[in-house]
């Protein structure tokens, strides 16, 4: 979560996602740079920070590993994107008025070299393209919003819009 202008409480390395508590929590500046702790941030943190850094509006950001983003993420690596096109829940993602819209969800390639990563991200917001999360490939989601419950409600949108395409080419027997 962000805390001012500077700096966002991230994860420390190495904890237990499914059992955090205030001691597995530190600070960092937008750079990534631990402030007031000897701690060593999750090895993802310059993501994060990116956002901050890219959306000074956003307050909040999640990263999860979901079976559905994982599974998703391979089928539609080749395309490089999801596309959601004509589902009432692309309303949940803000900004979006309506069903009749287009909301993509680009899918980057894994790397454990979070600087490649960042210039993907970095590359797709200078193209000027709208950005409200993204897949990395094999790999997870990013999302973000105004504030925790902002960011919630779009991981949630994600995941159910992520279960739908699959679902979708699941019954059809078809790929992306
Ligand atoms: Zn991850």
């Amino acid at each position: 979560m962000r805390l001012d202008a500077g700096h966002a409480a991230v994860t420390i390395s190495g904890r237990d996602k499914g059992r955090l508590g205030i001691d597995d929590i530190m600070v960092v500046d937008l750079d990534g740079h631990p402030v007031g702790t000897e701690a060593r941030p999750s090895a993802e943190t310059a993501l994060h920070t990116q956002v901050y850094r890219r959306f000074p509006a956003a307050g909040a950001v999640l990263h999860t590993h979901s079976r559905a983003q994982s599974v998703a993420s391979r089928l539609f690596a080749p395309r490089g994107v999801v596309r959601f096109e004509g589902w009432e829940l692309q309303k949940a993602i803000a900004g979006y008025t309506t069903h009749a819209s287009v909301l993509d969800l680009p899918v980057f390639p894994n790397t454990q070299e979070m600087p490649e990563l960042v210039a993907r991200v970095d590359a797709w917001l200078d193209a000027g393209k709208p950005l409200h999360g993204y897949l990395i490939d094999g790999h997870g989601i990013y999302t973000w919003g105004k504030d925790m419950a902002e960011t919630r409600r779009h991981l949630e949108a994600f995941e159910f819009l992520l279960n739908c395409e699959l679902d979708l080419l699941r019954l059809k027997g078809a790929t992306p």
